[in-house]
């Protein structure tokens, strides 16, 4: 069966997926796209022969889009998801879930409401070969009980007008997932420690170290650099009593020569998780077509994402530790 997708969003990112799913990924193809910068939208579409149409409700009601895309911003994501959980069709959405508690609120209750999951978030960290295997190590109890876990997440550069919330809501965002999903355990409290701010961009916290505690009381920490110039660099170690599980860096290349040696480190997030978006593609489309219900990340960690988050801008305000208060999980997510 080849799963006909609508893509809501034909932006940076809704270009980087559509191309996925027309020459990378099998059992797909793109019927549909929609987005309000209307011109652009209709050549990504002829480009890989799908069809423009004005509006998301229109694309997620056709009976040409078997499972929709959403790469649209964070904000709209809560209007957009409304429609498909209401259409009760499979849909991939961009992380954030939503930018709000109130948003994400309403769309926990509106998929407890339909009974079954139907959208799945793209934190595609869970789907990197190498988070995968911390994580097998941590389940699998070859470090035996899990202490603290330390993450880095350093970007060579981002726009002019990214603020110190930003690196929160759009950076520290998927440690929050992977460190929810790593350790299994809730996020109960975020507090920011400021370093020195970059000398050059004064107006911005930057870098961040982020201090989060779990529901068990383990300590993760984030050091978030969003100007770091020389690549993009994500680490992640988990330490336990009999061990530490840590990804190992991808390098392309090493050169060694007199004067030392160089090891090419990933230009961007692109680079370092192409594989990763590509794997959590296939899997998504490899279940649409099998009728089963998605097994990534779902509404229930997208709204857990959004308190935490909240939390964080509260605690860059503060310097405060600031709690997160999740309620239980529904069942439909345990
Ligand atoms: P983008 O380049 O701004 O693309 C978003 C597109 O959606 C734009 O063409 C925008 O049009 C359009 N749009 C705005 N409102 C819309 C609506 N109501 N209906 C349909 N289309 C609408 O943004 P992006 O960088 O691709 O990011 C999109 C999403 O992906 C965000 O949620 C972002 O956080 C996420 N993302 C995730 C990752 C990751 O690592 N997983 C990486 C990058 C981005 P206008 O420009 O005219 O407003």
């Amino acid at each position: 069966m080849t799963v006909n997708i609508g893509v809501v969003g034909t932006g940076m990112i809704g270009r980087e997926h559509i191309r996925r799913l027309s020459t990378v990924i099998s059992g797909a193809r793109v019927t549909l796209v929609t987005d309000v910068a209307a011109d652009a939208a209709q050549e990504v579409a002829a480009a890989v022969g799908a069809q423009f149409v004005p509006k998301a409700e229109e694309l997620v009601t056709s009976d040409q889009v078997d499972a929709v895309v959403v790469t649209s911003p964070g904000p709209v994501h809560p209007e957009q998801l409304s429609l498909v959980i209401k259409a009760g069709k499979p849909t991939l959405c961009e992380k954030p879930l939503a930018t709000t508690e109130a948003d994400a609120r309403g769309l926990l209750d509106a998929e407890l409401a339909l009974g079954r999951r139907v959208v799945q978030v793209g934190f595609m960290r869970r789907y990197d070969a190498g988070y995968r295997d911390v994580r097998a190590a941590v389940a699998g109890g070859r470090i035996g009980t899990p202490l603290l876990m330390h993450n880095v997440h350093r970007n060579p550069d981002v726009p002019a007008h990214w603020t110190s919330e930003n690196t929160i809501n759009d950076s520290v965002v998927h440690e929050v997932d992977t460190i929810r999903w790593l350790l299994g355990e809730e996020i109960t409290s975020v507090q920011v420690v400021p370093p020195a701010p970059h000398p050059d961009h004064p107006g911005v916290q930057d870098p961040q170290f982020v201090l989060f505690r779990t529901a068990s009381g383990l300590l993760a920490t984030v050091e978030a650099f969003v100007r770091a110039a020389y690549g993009y660099d994500v680490r992640c170690e988990v330490v336990g009593t009999e061990g530490t599980a840590s990804l190992v860096n991808p390098v392309r290349s090493s050169l060694v020569s007199a004067t030392g040696e160089v090891q090419a480190v990933p230009a961007s997030w692109k680079d370092r998780f192409e594989a990763a978006f590509n794997t959590e593609f296939q899997e998504w489309v490899d279940g649409v077509a099998a009728g089963a219900a998605p097994t990534g990340p779902s509404v229930w960690d997208g709204y857990a994402n959004v308190l935490v988050a909240e939390a964080g801008v509260r605690a860059i305000a503060t310097g405060a530790v600031e709690r997160v208060d999740l309620p239980a999980a529904p069942e439909l997510y345990r």
